[in-house]
């Protein structure tokens, strides 16, 4: 073994590590251990000079030095990209020079007495990414240091910034993890996915893993800790490839090959290896490697790459959480107040498992409109800002944040001004809001004196006061399944009748249409997963489909529903039929039960009425035979769409692509009304189209006269509803379907404006 040689770099680069490890240990102060750090590694390195500087108020202060004049300690400051020392912060670099005076960034600091030495080798000493401080050697002899040694320099400074973060040497926002340059303000931009406004604190829905232990106390069994994380990382990316539907959450297949190339380089494990090698903890090991990569990617400007070290970069978490034990989210950590999460993206069930009441909003750099974990943020009323490129680097963990999803934007660690501007814009939102409120006793009527049904869109338990809050005529969606995602277990069926008869109850005279569960596509169950794995599952083995092949599922539910709704009416609808049988074989599922639950000597509905959702565009062929079996319809833009546009509605990079006033939507909605109104059945919108005024506004103007929408939209949509006359746009937009000719979403803008509606 080469450090068994007193002289070469190997032993003191082993040599220094073990005794930083006696200083960390001792209780001296932190003044105390730098000191002693520069000590001990300019013995090591024979060189001269060693010093510190760490990053204070924005400025490289002096901190510990063996060899410059000790006055300067504390005195001699170098700001960012200042000097040799400055510029190894700003860039997050080593620098590596035998005559250091020559090089173009040299500032001569006549206090430190620096004049003789001529060699130089630096340093960052960093925190996550962002550098902290600077370690640096000086030597009188002009020669240039040995990778080894620089090696031990990094190792040393890794350990320095365990030291720093826990004392509190330098400012608080770095030690978070929030790079130099990043500290201030700023301002990030995304998609509007759940318009709202929320203040709040960072939280990463996996949380990073700060290393809290970097000097190794048994090199063989943080060997061994690493090679056991390799082999269950390697595992879980195999399993996922398996799975080919990367952690439910969408991903594409790249990432998953790209992962599995990570998984399996030798480089990288080898490099992890030999960090351990010079004693460092498993953990610090693996961060140890990614600084380095990290560092040398920053020399390299290739978009491509830098995507793929962003992919390294999760790998390597995902390594780091295996080694240290922390798999959970920040759900399972008990989640602080105020909590404003961050993530790549969210399935619905792992945005489920958070407390919604300390939840203030999600920020995505992924996400779509209509994604279901969309659907389930608007649910939950907690406002959702997605495509945030690079948001897990851009915010730390626990910054102040402010959430503008309504301008598409979040400002990160504001400044006071920045704070009291968006406070009271926040509290005239409320006001807004409080106006809104105030429509609550007020129906939702046209100018013209047409009511129009206004419902909600609900699922969960805490959704049905939004009923009354909102002032609305019931719940035109109640997804049913909303109920298996938050349960660990399949709901048994009095746990299912309990949520239906409390929704039932809640709901009184008001209508409710329960819709069978819709499980599949991105609602995937845990515990409900087949052996063989979909490519395309929205296009898959879901809802309808799934209830009628395991119609031992459907049963349990129709029980539970047809018991739930004694004595009242109970309005069932089926999720994504695409023919009439699978609709005449889940009516007659159901009837079925009604004859078993009879039978029982139980009490029934006084009435069941059946109806389906219309989201598979094949369906619209099928009208004159479906229509005479239902007693509703009911139009599912969100699927319908990406059906009929043949575009993933969970895609991000397809989430603007294709417009909901499109010819294309509104020639297909405006074929099915006309067929519905000529046999007059009730035909409702359930889709997130109908919540939005612009669209609401069309919808109305075709002849939709029920819209079930995300309980947020009732007040706005009662407010556009007050000066707009559906019988005035008709005509025009009839015939500007008929001869689609430039932007329809401009032209029904104009309209809106022309006429005073509200529908922004
Ligand atoms: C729809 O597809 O429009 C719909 C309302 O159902 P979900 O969003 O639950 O798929
Ligand atoms: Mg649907």
């Amino acid at each position: 073994m080469p450090e068994t040689d007193p002289h070469s770099p190997a032993f003191a680069a082993r040599n220094i590590l073990r005794n930083l490890h006696d200083i960390m240990a001792s209780r001296t102060s932190p003044q105390a251990k730098l000191n002693q750090v520069v000590q001990v590694i300019g013995e090591a390195l024979h060189s001269e000079v060693c010093s510190i500087y760490l990053l204070r108020d924005g400025a490289l202060e002096l901190y510990a030095t063996r060899g410059l004049n000790q006055a300067a300690v504390h005195v001699t400051k170098l700001a960012l990209g200042e000097g040799l020392v400055g510029t190894i912060a700003e860039n997050v670099e080593v620098l590596n020079l035998d005559e250091a005076m020559a090089h173009p960034d040299f500032a001569y600091k006549p206090e430190t007495g620096e004049e003789m030495f001529h060699s130089f080798a630096g340093v960052p000493i960093v925190r996550r990414e962002a550098a902290v401080g600077v370690l640096c050697v000086q030597h009188a002899d002009p020669r240039r240091y040995a990778e080894i040694e620089i090696e031990a320099l990094q190792t040393t400074a890794m350990v320095l910034s365990e030291l720093i973060a826990g004392a509190g040497l330098v400012d608080a926002a770095l030690v978070r993890g929030v790079s130099s340059h990043d500290s201030g303000p700023q301002d990030l931009t995304g998609l509007k996915l759940v318009d709202g406004m929320a203040m709040g604190i960072a939280v990463f829905h996996q949380p990073r893993i700060t290393v809290e232990h970097t000097v190794a106390e048994d090199v063989e069994a943080e060997r061994h800790r690493v090679y056991s994380a390799f082999r269950k990382m390697r595992e879980q990316i195999d399993a996922m490839a398996a799975q080919a539907e990367f952690g439910g959450t969408g991903e594409h297949q790249d990432v998953l090959e790209t992962y599995k190339m990570f998984a399996y380089d030798e480089g990288w494990s080898r490099r992890i290896n030999e960090a351990i090698d010079s004693g460092l903890t498993a953990e610090a090991a693996i961060e140890r490697v990614q600084q380095r990569t990290r560092m040398r990617m920053r020399q390299i400007q290739d978009p491509l790459l830098a995507e793929r070290m962003h992919d390294l970069e999760d790998l390597s978490n995902r390594l780091l959480r295996i080694v240290s034990g922390q798999l959970g989210t920040a759900a399972q950590m008990g989640l602080r107040q105020d909590t404003i999460l961050i993530a790549r993206n969210l399935g619905p069930a792992e945005l489920l498992e958070y407390d919604r009441r300390r939840l203030k909003g999600v920020i995505l750099e992924e996400g779509s409109l209509t994604a279901h974990v969309t659907i389930v943020a608007r649910a939950m009323g907690v406002p959702v800002l997605g495509r945030v490129p690079n948001v897990r680097r851009l915010i730390g963990e626990g910054d102040t944040l402010l959430l503008d999803v309504g301008e598409g934007r979040a400002i990160v660690r504001p400044n006071s001004a920045m704070e009291d501007g968006f406070l009271s814009k926040l509290a005239l939102t409320n006001k807004k809001r409080a106006e809104y409120a105030s429509l609550r006793d007020v129906p939702a009527m046209t100018s013209n004196g047409k009511r129009i049904k206004l419902m909600i869109n609900a699922g969960l338990r805490d959704d049905i006061s939004a009923m009354d809050v909102m002032g609305a005529d019931g719940i035109g969606l109640f997804r049913t399944e909303f109920q298996f995602l938050v349960s660990a277990t399949l709901p048994q069926r009095e746990r299912q009748q309990r949520l239906y008869r409390e929704v039932l109850e809640a709901a009184g005279e008001r209508q409710v249409v329960f819709r069978t569960v819709d499980i599949g596509g991105d609602k995937a169950l845990p515990y409900l997963r087949e052996d063989h794995t979909e490519e395309n599952p929205a296009m898959g083995w879901r809802a309808i489909r799934l209830s009628l092949d395991r119609d031992g599922l459907m049963k349990v539910q129709a029980r539970a529903l047809i018991e739930a709704a004694a004595g009242a009416t109970l309005n069932v609808m089926f999720p994504m039929v695409s023919e009439p049988w699978e609709f005449d074989q889940a009516r007659d599922l159901f009837e079925a039960q009604k004859n078993w639950v009879a039978k029982q000597g139980r009490s029934l509905p006084v009435q069941i009425r059946y109806g389906c959702m219309l989201e598979v565009p094949a369906l619209a062929e099928w009208l004159d035979v479906l229509l005479p079996k239902l007693d509703f319809l009911s139009i599912g833009t969100n699927d319908l769409t990406q059906f009929l546009f043949a575009a993933d509605r969970a895609n991000p990079r397809l989430a603007e692509r294709y417009d909901w006033l499109s010819p294309a939507i509104l020639r297909f909605l405006r074929r099915v009304i006309r067929a519905c109104q000529a046999v007059e059945m009730p035909l409702s919108i359930c889709g997130e189209m109908g919540g939005r005024r612009l669209e609401a506004m069309a919808l109305i103007g075709m002849g939709i006269e029920r819209l079930s929408v995300t309980p947020a939209a009732v007040g706005p949509l009662k407010a556009m509803l007050r000066n707009f006359d559906p019988d005035d746009l008709g005509p025009k937009l009839d015939a500007w379907l008929d001869y689609p000719e430039g932007d329809l979403r401009e032209k029904l803008v104009d309209y809106a404006t022309i006429n005073g509606v509200i529908a922004d």
